[in-house]
């Protein structure tokens, strides 16, 4: 098997006397949808801070497309192909739908500053080339109808779109989903569903947290089960579904 796009060794974050994370060990290969479940609690949000570079690791090692990626802030793995949503949502609410894509897009791919203000060819011609670019994954993502609405004026569940969206700009190897679904109805549910396949089969890969199984079983090729931040159990869906150890955390724990 090829080597893993991520791969997470012997993993700790503590917060003082909490153990949030506690020695997790796993690996997302390249365009796999894995899923990251477990109660409230038991780190998954902790987990993704840490392997976006939001949070340092305490002890262990990520490793980003072979590279050791511990000490590089969450502005350094970007580039590399890291991006991430957030579970809050953090739109600029004063801009438009494309134009907060458009400032992503510009993150990743800048002209030197001095091109922009001399409005020098080439300039311009990555300025229509990022224009399309936007405009490509608002169509991708369903929002083209709001490209110029205010991001204030979005429901929730197409902020959560555009979140993904603004994740997508940066042109990600691989994106962290924090509970994208957390809000949406059934009907949005179905849609974010279609939307995570096709962002796989862009090549893209996904590593969500949800709460919502039916999603996840239906998304992911792999799950990682965590209780009280330690792996309890990994394997494909119809594996998780079975597994004693899953049942007792749900059943037994705070859900
Ligand atoms: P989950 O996303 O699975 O619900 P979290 O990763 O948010 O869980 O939290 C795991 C544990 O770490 C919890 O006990 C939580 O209270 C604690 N925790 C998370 N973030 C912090 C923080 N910034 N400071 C202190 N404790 C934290
Ligand atoms: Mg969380």
């Amino acid at each position: 098997m090829s080597t893993p796009l991520l791969q997470l060794h012997e993993v700790r974050k503590n917060f003082g006397g909490v153990q949030a994370v506690r020695g997790l060990s796993f690996s997302v290969h390249r365009g796999q949808v894995l899923g990251l479940i477990g109660p409230n609690g038991s780190g998954k949000s902790t987990s993704v801070n840490l392997i976006s570079g939001t949070l340092p690791v305490s002890s262990g090692e990520i490793e980003f497309d072979g590279k050791n990626v511990n000490d590089l802030a969450i502005s350094a793995r970007v580039p590399l192909g890291l991006a991430r949503t957030f579970q809050t949502t953090s739109l600029f609410p004063e801009f438009s739908v494309r134009n907060q894509v458009l400032t992503a897009c510009h993150s990743r791919f800048c002209s030197a500053p001095w091109a922009a203000v001399f409005r020098l060819s080439a300039a311009r011609s990555e300025e229509a080339r990022q224009q399309a670019r936007a405009d490509e994954i608002l169509e991708f993502v369903g929002l083209s109808d709001v490209a110029r609405e205010l991001t204030s004026s979005l429901s929730s569940a197409q902020q959560r779109l555009l979140m993904i969206a603004t994740a997508l700009a940066s042109e990600p190897a691989l994106v962290l989903l924090d509970e994208p679904a957390a809000g949406m109805v059934a009907k949005e549910r179905k849609e974010l569903t279609g939307l995570i396949q096709r962002i796989q089969a862009r090549g893209v890969a996904v590593l969500v947290i949800e709460h919502h199984m039916g999603l996840i079983m239906e998304v992911c090729e792999r799950i990682v089960v965590l209780n009280f931040g330690q792996k309890i159990a990994e394997g494909t869906p119809a594996e998780i579904r079975a597994n004693p150890a899953v049942i007792d955390a749900y059943l037994g724990g705070s859900h």
